[in-house]
C-alpha cells in the first residue's frame, strides 16, 4: 500500500521476507543464503533497524553481480580447541556462517563457561544484534565486532583509517528481553549518515568532517570527508581494540588491508568477525540472575535512563507492517529481482 505523502510503502513482514529471498534468489545465492539473508534484513526491519535492512540489499547484490561475494557459500565451522572455534565462510555473506556457527559456540560456552568464535573470509553488511542477542536467548553473554573500511578518523587525525567498526553486548535475562547494546564505534553509523544524506537531514556537530577536515553537519559532505569516533580518544581507543579482535585476533584483514582488497562495488569489504560468549551459570555466583536484575531495577530508577536495545524490543512487538518502507527503494529492489 502507497502512503499518503507517496514516497512510501506499507509492508508485512511476510511480504518483506519473500522479496528479500526473491530478490537474493535471482542473482545468485542459493536457498540457504538467500533465507539466512532474508531473515537477517527482515529481522532489521521488525526491529525499526532501516539502515541495516532492505537499504542494504543494493549493496548485496552489486556484491553478488561483481563475483567479489559467493552466493553459494558453504561456511564450515572447526574446533581450534574445546573452546576456541573458528568458522570459514567461504567468501560468503555473514547471516549464513552465523546460522551455522552460533549453535556451536551456544553449546562450547555452554559446557566450558567461555568460548570464542573467530569468522573469516566474511562480507558483514548488518547489525549485530542478532548474533549477540541469539547468544543471550540462550543464557550465555554475548560479545560481537567486526572491523569495516577507512571510515573514521582515530583521534588526533583528520583522516579515515579505522573502520566504523561496531560492536555488541548482549546479556541474559530471565522473562526479560536481554539487555544489548550495539554501536558503530564512529559517533554515528555510516548507513545512518547516508539516511540522513538520502533524506535530507542535518546531522549533529561532531558526527564528521568534510573532505577538507571542516566540521560540518551536512550528511553529503560528511559521506565526501571521514567520520569521527565516539568520546574522541577513548571511542578511538575502542576502535582499535575493535580493529584487533576482528583482524589481529581471526587473522582476517584490518579495515586499512580490507581496503586495499575491495573492488569498491558499493557492497561490504572481506572481513573477520570475532565474537566471545560467556556462561554466567558457569562464571558466577549462583545468585547472579537476582543480583542483576536489582541492578537493572536500580539503574531504571534514575529518571531518564532506560536499558539499550529496550528501544528496539518496544518496536519489535509493535507491528508486523512495516509502514515507512522507501518506496523509490522497494521500486529499485523489484527491478533487482
Ligand atoms: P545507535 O547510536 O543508534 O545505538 C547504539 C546503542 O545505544 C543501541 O544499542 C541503542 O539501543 C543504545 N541507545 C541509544 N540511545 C540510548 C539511550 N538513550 N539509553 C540507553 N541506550 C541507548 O547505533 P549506531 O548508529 O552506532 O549503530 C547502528 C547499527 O549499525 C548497529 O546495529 C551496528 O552493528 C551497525 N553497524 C554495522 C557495521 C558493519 O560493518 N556490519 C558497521 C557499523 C555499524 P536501542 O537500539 O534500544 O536504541
Amino acid at each position: 500500500m502507497v502512503n499518503d505523502n507517496n514516497k512510501s510503502i506499507e509492508l508485512s513482514l511476510e511480504e518483506i521476507k519473500s522479496l528479500v529471498i526473491r530478490v537474493f534468489s535471482n542473482n545468485g545465492c542459493d536457498i540457504n543464503n538467500s533465507n539466512a539473508l532474508a531473515s537477517t534484513i527482515t529481522a532489521a526491519e521488525r526491529d525499526g533497524a532501516s539502515s541495516h535492512g532492505l537499504f542494504r540489499i543494493p549493496g548485496y547484490i552489486a556484491s553478488l553481480v561483481s563475483k567479489k561475494v559467493n552466493g553459494k557459500s558453504n561456511p564450515v565451522v572447526k574446533n581450534k580447541t574445546n573452546i576456541i572455534l573458528e568458522c570459514d565462510a567461504d567468501n560468503g555473506f555473514a547471516p549464513l556462517a552465523l546460522e551455522k556457527s552460533l549453535p556451536a559456540l551456544v553449546n562450547s560456552a555452554k559446557n566450558n563457561g567461555i568460548s570464542t568464535l573467530s569468522i573469516k573470509n566474511c562480507y558483514h553488511f548488518a547489525a549485530l544484534w542478532p548474533e549477540t542477542e541469539f547468544l543471550a536467548k540462550n543464557g550465555l553473554v554475548g560479545i560481537a565486532c567486526t572491523a569495516y573500511k577507512p571510515s573514521v578518523a582515530p583521534a588526533g587525525s583528520k583522516e579515515p583509517f579505522f573502520g566504523t567498526n561496531p560492536i555488541s553486548m548482549a546479556w541474559p535475562r530471565d522473562n526479560h528481553d536481554p539487555v544489548v547494546f550495539d554501536m558503530a564505534t564512529a559517533t554515528m553509523a555510516k548507513g545512518e549518515v547516508m539516511l540522513a544524506a538520502r533524506d535530507g537531514h542535518e546531522l549533529p556537530e561532531g558526527v564528521g568532517l568534510d573532505s577538507k577536515g571542516n566540521i560540518t553537519k551536512d550528511p553529503k559532505e560528511i559521506l565526501k570527508g571521514v567520520l569521527l569516533p565516539f568520546g574522541g580518544y577513548k571511542g578511538s581507543a575502542i576502535s582499535l581494540m575493535v580493529e584487533l579482535f576482528a583482524a589481529g585476533l581471526t587473522g582476517d584483514y584490518f579495515s586499512y588491508e580490507a581496503e586495499l582488497s575491495d573492488n569498491n562495488d558499493g557492497g561490504p569489504p572481506k572481513g573477520g568477525e570475532f565474537l566471545l560468549a560467556m556462561n554466567p551459570d558457569i562464571i558466577a555466583d549462583n545468585n547472579w540472575n537476582n543480583h542483576c536484575e536489582n541492578f537493572f531495577s536500580k539503574i531504571k530508577t534514575l529518571d531518564g535512563v532506560r536499558l539499550p536495545g529496550e528501544r528496539r524490543h518496544k518496536i519489535r512487538n509493535q507491528t508486523n507492517v512495516i509502514r515507512n518502507v522507501n518506496k523509490e527503494l522497494y521500486n529499485k529492489i523489484n527491478e533487482l529481482c
